[in-house]
This record gives structure tokens, sequence and C-alpha cells, in this order.
């Protein structure tokens, strides 16, 4: 040995450094480095090392760390204080002693797709991983849908009923081993297995059930496969029919499907992609990405309409093992749920919910602990733009400057996702779907649960935070809570929720104000009216309503959403007379509407009546341009009409069109007009290609809101913008305001955490509920 200066070293290391293999991790860096000493985990306090040896040895180690650390683990900080040296270690060795009872908030990991290492056991003949679908490793597998509650101790876990047996004992104790000291260790002795089943529920003896399988997919039937968090149905994605059965049983004839490719070099062969969503769709968290079509290879009707389809790469051995018989580019797989219903999770549920379905089930023996849907995202300049935030994602907490207290929120209604708040940590509830049933608000209390167990909260929080919609009842389930419990309930304005959700999660200071611009489709308004395209004056706590779109009068209410056509009839009626609206719709109304012409006469009487319900929507009037463009006339799924009109809009060319953005002051507010702006693409129609009218659609709402932000940010002089609500998933109307608002001198800021739609709005209530009791 050299006689360098030997020193002892301890070192703090905070980050996700718990349940990723990371302690064995530093134990082979420090036994390579000839360092003694040991590692131990401090709950949330991350990992502690103490080492001694010669300082250069230590320079080498602290630097083979930042280096080599695995993938999924991330390190926040590494501090390190330097001793004279005692010799007090003869070796280095894990100390265990502390690690259970101090875990603690914040530390458990999300669901980590397969690894390279474990997928190479499967792929080797003579393993006893070899073909094994539960595979798995400290570095890889389930982790969040895994686990019911703390300490993070195999009974605690979904593998309680799988006691390891000799080989896999003894990995787990070898710390030279990559499944060392990890919970969900199994191999083809003692682990789960899988069981293939009939439509009718009965089983089906298969020496390997995944070669069935794959020839059941092939002969064009539907089957239900579980996996981590949940169960998918699955098909073929290249046949037209298959789909389309498929759909007919679903009862959703135009909602996208996912697809799941073997690998990206199949992903290639029908989708597009750039740098960074190959590495996003790559990466261990395995969310689908939105991905732009090319070539047809999958069927058009995987994604009706739409110049996008979402893609994932298998992340368990069962998905891996799913597409071993079969040479298909793709196949679909969706969420295994009823209409309406949370998705499957356990066998009983599968046979009972996917009934009339699944024409076959290819399930296990392993308990779902928590239910937790596929993430989806889009990639807008190299950013996450979230649809939905859950499997990989989940429980992975957002930072904000809001430090004090413990809350949860509850919130808005459809695609929703709950919050639960400690430490200046938010914490995200998987993707919830609807709650407007009460199946739906079943799983929504139950994640929040879920999310204190998680957390040790055992106390009542300080603050509980819902929507300002009456009728909502999420919001009705937070009264309850907070009428037995006596915590104070702190109400949200809908688009303040979306903008403090975009402040929080970029830690905008909480003396600081934002100009928020919330596009979306509908929320409750501070005056009973539906808002939806609002320029607001914003702190954690309260804001200001600056700028609107036009209020247009939505008779029928709710109507109005699900046929676009009645928008765009109530739009025009704020600009022109009822014959008018008569000739430009004569054409068209018999197809456009249930009940053509006479519905068209009802409506107009609507129109006229005084209460009639006024809407600022920005989602309303994008779907009253796709209705006028012909391209949906119903709504079969959220967000349907405008998610066509961008796909349209794509080959579009907005400079064609000649229009300028018409704001006007009303009540010391701005005001986008878009009654005349509809009137005057009517009268365009024929002048023009569709798809250039229907990009300049987007670009005038673009441009409207950045005008109304950009003067509303002369009068107040706040130059900080904050962009959220569900319209900021479309990429050219996102991208339309950032340039916009960049040309200004203005800073903007995104949802890159959080979903900008309403899977989002629930982090923003927690942090308005927390500020109004720090
Ligand atoms: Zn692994
Ligand atoms: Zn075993
Ligand atoms: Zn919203």
């Amino acid at each position: 040995m050299s006689s360098g200066e030997r020193v002892e070293a301890k070192i703090g290391i905070t980050g996700r450094v718990q349940g990723v293999g990371f302690r064995p991790f530093i134990y082979r860096v420090a036994v390579r480095n000839g360092l003694a000493g040991y590692v131990i985990n401090l709950g949330d306090a991350g990992v502690e090392i103490v080492v001694e040896g010669e300082k250069s040895q230590v320079a080498r180690f602290l630097e083979d760390v930042r280096l080599e650390a695995p993938e999924v683990s991330e390190i926040e900080e590494i501090i390190s204080e330097y001793k004279p040296y005692r010799g007090r270690f003869n070796e280095f060795v894990i100390d265990k002693s502390q690690s259970r009872g101090r875990v603690a908030s914040g530390i458990y990991p999300p669901d980590i797709g397969i690894c390279p290492q474990c997928l190479e056991d499967m792929a080797t003949p003579g393993s006893r991983w070899y073909e094994y679908p539960f595979t798995a490793c400290a570095w890889c597998g389930p982790r969040f849908t895994s686990v019911r509650a703390l300490p993070y101790d195999r009974e605690r876990t979904h593998m309680h009923e799988f006691p390891m047996c000799m080989r896999c004992r003894k990995d787990y104790h070898d710390p030279m081993d990559r499944r060392f000291d990890a919970q969900g260790i199994t191999c083809s002795v003692c682990g789960p297995e899988m069981s293939l089943y009939d439509a009718s529920g009965k089983p089906i003896e298969a020496k390997d059930p995944f070669k069935e399988v794959a020839g059941y997919l092939l002969e064009g039937s539907i089957v239900a496969v579980k996996g981590i968090g949940g169960i998918h149905l699955a098909s073929l994605a290249t046949r037209d029919d298959v789909i389309e059965e498929f759909r007919r049983r679903k009862g959703r004839p135009y909602q996208p499907f996912a697809l799941m490719s073997p690998d990206l070099g199949s992903v290639k062969t029908y989708a597009r992609l750039d740098v960074d969503e190959e590495r996003v769709i790559q990466s261990w968290r395995k969310p689908i990405v939105l991905l732009r079509k090319r070539h047809r290879v999958i069927s058009e009707l995987v994604a009706p309409g739409l110049d996008t389809v979402g893609v994932m790469l298998p992340y368990t051995g069962i998905q891996t093992m799913l597409f071993k018989g079969l040479s298909e580019p793709a196949l679909v797989m969706t969420s295994g749920n009823k209409k309406g219903l949370p998705m499957a999770t356990s066998n009983e549920a599968a046979f009972d919910e996917l009934g009339g379905i699944a024409d076959y089930y290819l399930l296990h023996n392993r308990e779902i602990v928590n239910r937790c849907d596929d993430s989806v995202l889009r990639l807008i300049e190299g950013k996450t733009a979230f649809t939905r935030r859950s499997r990989g994602y989940v429980p992975d907490p957002i930072d904000t400057p809001l430090k004090k207290g413990i809350g949860i929120a509850v919130g808005a209604e459809l695609r929703n996702a709950a919050a639960v708040a400690t430490n200046g940590k938010v914490f995200m509830t998987q993707y919830l779907g609807d709650t407007d049933t009460l199946e739906g608000l079943r799983a929504e209390g139950e994640a929040i649960q879920t999310m204190r167990d998680l957390l040790n909260i055992t106390r009542d929080p300080d603050v509980i935070g819902c929507d300002l919609h009456p009728g909502y009842m999420t919001s009705q389930m937070a009264e309850v809570i907070s009428r037995e419990t006596g915590v104070t309930l702190v109400r949200s304005q809908h688009h303040h929720a979306h903008i403090v959700s975009v402040m929080a999660e970029n830690n905008v200071s909480r003396d600081e104000e934002v100009l928020g611009i919330a596009l979306d489709g509908a929320g409750y308004g501070s005056d009973r009216q539906i808002w939806g395209g609002e320029i607001l004056k914003s702190t954690y706590g309260g804001f200001e309503r600056l700028g609107h779109l036009e209020n247009l009068p939505m008779p029928g209410g709710d109507l109005c959403a699900y046929h676009p056509y009645r928008m765009l009839i109530a739009g025009l009626s704020n600009a022109i007379t009822g014959d008018t609206i008569r000739d430009i719709t004569e054409n068209h109304v018999e197809e456009a509407l249930p009940h053509g012409k006479i519905e068209l006469e009802v409506i107009l009487k609507q129109i006229k009546n005084h209460d009639v319900l006024k809407t600022s929507s920005s989602g309303r009037f994008l779907d009253s341009v796709a209705a006028l463009l012909g391209l949906a006339y119903y709504r079969s799924y959220e967000g349907e009409p405008a998610m066509r009109l961008e796909a349209f809009a794509a080959e579009g060319n907005p400079e064609l069109v000649n229009h300028d953005v018409e704001i006007y002051q009303r009540d010391g507010k701005y005001v986008l007009n878009t009654s005349n702006t509809l009137y005057f693409m009517s009268k365009i129609l024929n002048k023009h290609k569709k798809q250039d009218i229907a990009v300049f659609g987007q670009k005038y709402l673009s441009d409207g809101v950045s005008e109304m932000a950009i003067r509303a940010s002369g009068d107040t002089g706040i130059s900080i913008v904050g962009l959220s609500g569900g319209v900021f998933v479309n990429e050219y109307i996102t991208k339309t305001v950032l340039n916009n608002l960049r040309e200004a001198g203005l800073t903007v800021l995104l949802n890159t955490k959080v979903p900008p739609g309403d899977g989002g709005t629930a982090l923003g209530q927690a942090c308005t509920a927390l500020e109004s009791v720090m």
C-alpha cells in the first residue's frame, strides 16, 4: 500500500437513494477502492457513509459514486466531512441496524422498468430466471404498486405469500449480488406463476401460456393480461377488423388506444421519434409517449383522426414474454376497465368487469396492491407535458415553497389525481380516472390513505383543499371530511389551482406575483359562470381576474361539450342574427346536430334566455372551430374535437389567413373576442384550405391570450407568466404562446412535473390550502 495521508470521511448523500440498490452499489465501490467503513440508511435523510483510507482513495471513491450511481437513483447532494484517521474499521459493511425503523417520508421509489441485466437473465437458458416473467432485482421491478405499508419489508409487499428459496435467500444476503436486500426478488422455484383462462373463466392447461397467448392474438383474439399496476387488454394493432371488434366490445368508438412495441426499432417502423423522445420512451420510468405517426404499418383505427399515437416499451418480464412468439411491430395495450370504472387489478375483477370484452385471460397469482395506470406524456421542446402522471412517476414528490403543515387536496373531477402534502413536499396520487362516480370516489379515498400510510402520517391534516365547484363529488367528500374532523376546508377556484400548480412546481417564492394563462375546457368561476380562458394575477393565496375570452352563451350546459356544433351556433349568436346563422349552417345542421333544424331553432331560443349559462372556455372555442370544419360533431371522449383539430391543423399554414386579434376592455378586464372570429372563419370556408383555417383558429387563441397577458404585464409590472390548463398539451398552442411571451421579454413557466390538465389541480389546491394556514 502506498503511504498517502490517511483520513476518515463522513459522507451524507440525499436524494432518491433508497429502494434502488444504492447501498450495495456503495459497498462495491468502497471495496474496489480499498476503503473500510460502513453505509447506512437514514430514512428520509438519505444514506450515511463513513470510510477510512487514503485521501486519494476517498476522492476516487466519491468520483466513482457520482459517475456510476444506479440509473434509477438520483443524487441531490453529497456532503463530505474529513476527520483524522483513527483506524476504527477492518472492512466495509452495510449496516442494516437502523435502516428498517427509520424509513420515513419521501423515499419510496416509483415502479422501475425491468433492467437490462434482468432481461439478460431471462434470455439465458439454464438460468433460474430463464423466461421467468417475474424476474426483478434491487435496480428494477415493482415498487409503489407492491407495497402495502412501511417499513418496506417483504411481509408488507405483494411478495408476502412467496417465501424465498435457498438460492434466492443467498442472493438476498450477498452484498456483491445485484439482488442484495431486494424485497421483490424471486425465481421460478419460489415465485408467482402465470395462468391462463378462457372467456368463461375456466382454466386452460398450457405448458407455455405465452406461446398459447401469441397464438390467440394472431387469430385476432383480445386477451386480458395482468401486469404490475393493473390489467391490460391486448390485441393485434395491425388489423382493422380486430380493432373494430375491440372498440365495439369496449364501447369506445374513437378513443385512442395505446400501443406497446417490443423494442425501439419496431416503434420506428410506424412512428417518428426525436432524441428526447427516444430517451424518455426508453427510460426506466417507461411511460406512454405520444409520437407522430409515420407509414401505415399499424391500423388507422388505433388512434382515429389523430396524427399521434401513444407508445410504450415493455416494462415487465410478462410483457417481454408476450412478444416472444410474435413478430408484430406493436400490440394494442389499453387499460382493462369497464367504461367509467377504475382499471381492474384482481383476478376476480378481471372476470367480472372484462367479461364480454376479453376472449382469454393471462393472469397470475401475485396481488396488485396499489392500482397504477400507465403514465402518458408528450414532449414539447424536449419538456414533459403529461396527460396522465402515474406509474413510474408516483410517488416522486414535488418540492414546493410551502414548507409547513400537512395538507390534503382532492383535485377536480375528471381525469383526476389527489395530493398529500407534508414537509414542504407534495405527493400526488396515481391517476384516479373520473371521480364523479362512487367507485371513482372510493378509489380516491383509498389512494389518499395509501399515500398517508407510505408517508407515516397518522394525525389529521391541518387543512384540506378542494375545487370551488359545489357540484363536484370530490368537493362534497372534502366537505364531509372537514365537517367530521373539524379540519379547515379551503376551496380553490379551478383556474387559480391550475396556475398555482405551475407556480409551485417551479418553486416560485411565496411573495412573488405571477400572471397566469389558464386554458382548459371548463371550471367553475367565482361569478358562477363557466371559465376556461383566463388571465389571472396570482399568488399562492389568491388571484385577480385580469382578462378572459369572450363570454358566450352555453345553451344546455354540458350538452355544448358533447355536441360542439351547438357551441358553434351559440358562439356565432354573439356576432350575428339567427337568420345569418340559419344560412351558414343550412347544409350541415342535419348531420351536425342529433335533431337537426328543429334543434337549431331550440338553441336559438335558449340563447335569448337571459339566465343562460355563459362560458369563457378556450376548449369550447377550439371545439367550435372543429365543428365548423366538420372534424367533430360529437365528443366521444374528453378533448376529442380539439385533438382532432390539432392533428388536422398540422398540415396548415397560419400565415395564409389574415385577421387581427380583437381585444377590448369590459368591467376593467381584457376580453378576447371569439364570436366575430368564428363568423369570420365561417365566411372564408370556401376561400381557404380547411387546414389553414384550422391552424388559424389555434393561432388566434394563442396570439389573443398572449396579447392579453402582455398588456396585463405592462399594467402590473409582473414579468413572470405561468401557463396551465389542459389546452397546454396542445403542442402548437404551447409553442406559439411560449414564443409570443418570450419575444415580449417575459419569463414563462410550464407544468412539466404534473399534468397541466386536471390531474395537476390537486397540487395547486394543496398549496393554496397550506398557504392559508401558514
Ligand atoms: Zn433488474
Ligand atoms: Zn427463488
Ligand atoms: Zn381544468
